[in-house]
Formats: C-alpha cells, sequence, structure tokens
C-alpha cells in the first residue's frame, strides 16, 4: 500500500504522485460504486501493479472541494485584483475573501498591474487588508516587478489563481515563466463556457508546488449561514469571543467588539459595510429557505 496525491484525471487514468514518482492509476471498481468519484487533488492509498500502474482502493478525507475546477484539498488561492483596467473594487474584494475563508482555503492577494497607478495610493487603500492580516502582494506583470517575489508562495501548496477577467492572470502566470506560455486571455475564455467536455484538469508544477490549470471561483454567489459568513471574516470572527453574546453577528447586537473595533478604527468601516451588506444577503437566503 502507497499513498500519494492525484495531479491529474484523464479518460478515465488517474495520476497519482507519490515520492516523486507519477503512477497511472485507475479507481478500484467497488470503490467507485459506494464512494465518492476521486478528484485532481485527493490524496489516496493505492497498489502498484506494474512499475509505474496501479490502483487506487481508498480516498483520504477532504478538506475542500471546489466545483469548477473540479478539484479538491486546495491549501491557498492567489487571489488577483488589477490596481486599474478594471478598477480596484473592495465590494467584490470582501465578496472573493468570504468565498475563499469558508472554503478553509488561504486567501493571498495579489495587486497587479501597478505601473498603472501611483504605488503610495494603492497601498493606501489597500491598508485595512493589511491590518486584518492578509498577505498582500504588489506586481506588475509588464515590467516584471514584484513576481519574484510571488515565487515564494508555491512551495509544497496547492494553489487556484483567481479573479475577474482581464485582471492579468495570465500575464502574471507568464511572467512567473516556467514554460507555461498561456495566451493572454485564454485561461479567462476557458472559465465557465462549458466548453470543458472531457472534464480535464491539471495541476502544473510550479516552484515546489502546484497550481490548477484553470482558474477558481467564477461564480461569485454567496450561499452560507449568517453564521458562517461572521466565521469567514477571520479577523471578526477571532474578536467575537470578545462580544458579549455568543453566535453575535455584529449587527444590531449590544457590546460587540467588532462594531467596537470599527468605531474606533481598528476595522475599517468599508469593510464593516460590506460585510453588513452580505449578512443581509445571507438572511434573506435563510428566510426563503425556511418560510
Ligand atoms: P486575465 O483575463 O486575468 O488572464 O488577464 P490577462 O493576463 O489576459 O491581461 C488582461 C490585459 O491586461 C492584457 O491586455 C494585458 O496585456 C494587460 N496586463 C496584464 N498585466 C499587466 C501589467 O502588469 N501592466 C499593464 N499595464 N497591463 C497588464
Ligand atoms: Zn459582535
Amino acid at each position: 500500500m502507497q499513498k500519494g496525491q492525484i495531479i491529474k484525471a484523464l479518460s478515465g487514468f488517474y495520476y497519482v504522485e507519490s515520492e516523486n514518482q507519477i503512477f497511472q492509476c485507475r479507481a478500484r471498481g467497488k470503490f467507485r460504486k459506494n464512494a465518492q468519484k476521486p478528484l485532481v487533488g485527493d490524496y489516496c492509498e493505492f497498489s502498484i501493479e506494474n512499475e509505474n500502474e496501479g490502483y487506487i482502493f481508498q480516498l483520504l478525507e477532504r478538506k475542500n472541494e471546489l466545483v469548477r475546477p473540479p478539484i479538491c484539498n486546495v491549501d491557498q488561492a492567489l487571489l488577483v485584483f488589477s490596481a486599474k483596467e478594471p478598477d480596484m473594487n473592495t465590494l467584490l474584494l470582501d465578496r472573493f475573501l468570504v468565498l475563499i475563508e469558508h472554503m478553509n482555503i488561504e486567501p493571498i492577494i495579489c495587486i497587479s498591474k501597478i505601473d498603472l497607478v501611483d504605488i503610495d495610493e494603492i497601498k493606501h487603500m489597500m491598508k485595512p487588508y493589511e491590518i486584518a492580516g492578509y498577505q498582500i502582494y504588489y506586481l506588475s506583470s509588464k515590467r516584471k516587478q514584484g513576481v519574484e517575489d510571488i515565487q515564494n508562495i508555491f512551495q509544497n501548496k496547492i494553489t487556484v489563481i483567481t479573479g475577474q477577467s482581464g485582471v492579468g492572470k495570465s500575464s502574471l502566470l507568464n511572467a512567473l515563466d516556467i514554460h507555461l506560455h498561456i495566451d493572454t486571455n485564454e485561461i479567462s475564455k476557458s472559465l465557465g463556457r462549458g466548453k470543458h467536455t472531457t472534464r480535464h484538469v491539471e495541476l502544473i508544477k510550479m516552484y515546489g508546488g502546484y497550481v490548477a490549470d484553470t482558474p477558481g471561483f467564477s461564480s461569485l454567489e454567496l450561499h452560507m449561514d449568517p453564521e458562517e459568513l461572521a466565521q469567514a471574516y477571520h479577523d471578526f470572527y477571532e474578536l467575537s469571543f470578545s462580544c458579549k453574546f455568543r453566535g453575535c453577528l455584529h449587527d444590531s447586537e449590544p457590546y460587540c467588539a467588532v462594531k467596537e473595533a470599527v468605531h474606533n478604527g481598528k476595522i475599517s468601516k468599508e469593510r464593516y459595510e460590506h460585510y453588513l451588506m452580505f449578512l443581509k444577503e445571507m438572511k434573506e437566503q435563510k428566510e426563503k429557505r425556511y418560510g
């Protein structure tokens, strides 16, 4: 018995990496009937049949699962936002952050196209996120500025790249080199158009880790309970232990540590307002569900 991780699925075969070797595996018949289908990213137990072939007979528990691309056990999301073209949008940023944190994925914010703006202005805008503890990178793929710093984030992790179309995801991947040569706009074109009939997903080896070959989070709809939303803001959640009421949603409750932090400037008003907008949305969803 051998342990490994599925890094590619194609035509009924699963390619499992184990101790720096790739094994072409099939899922065992019995296993496929009673359990989930293996996904790229799955940790598995498999048997080696020939030199580099085998059978997967057990999947280990997943820590998360994306629908598109179909991949699991994602460690982090490189969340790309352009400083300009399109303009930085903090409401959209907060929405992405909620989605990502709710899935137990570490967000890494990447501000692209800094050659188009005054860097101090954009850093000022991002200050609340820095205070909240997010990792933030500033870069220009065009001028190859800040690209090298990003190389260090991939080690031993599975990373999904995400962000609106046109923010510079493909350009960043190309600037990171590793002979990808993705056509500009190509990955955004393939996003969510149902073109991927073969459901072919692959993890690309990159600076000691793996990156999914298609961007994630094509849908930005939030589906969660209000309580889960409050947890998805990690800094609010940490403060919530100081709120008077357990399960405080930091809305109309008195003696709320989050509201206090907003009041004395430790949490930005804007970020809190976005939170209240999402909270309203989640409460309305819940009412619809339960009538
Ligand atoms: P994607 O849709 O997120 O993959 O974005 P692309 O990588 O296709 O880039 C969209 C547009 O932004 C293209 O016209 C790129 O040339 C441009 N772009 C990407 N990175 C930069 C950058 O660092 N600076 C500038 N000025 N333009 C960039
Ligand atoms: Zn509270």
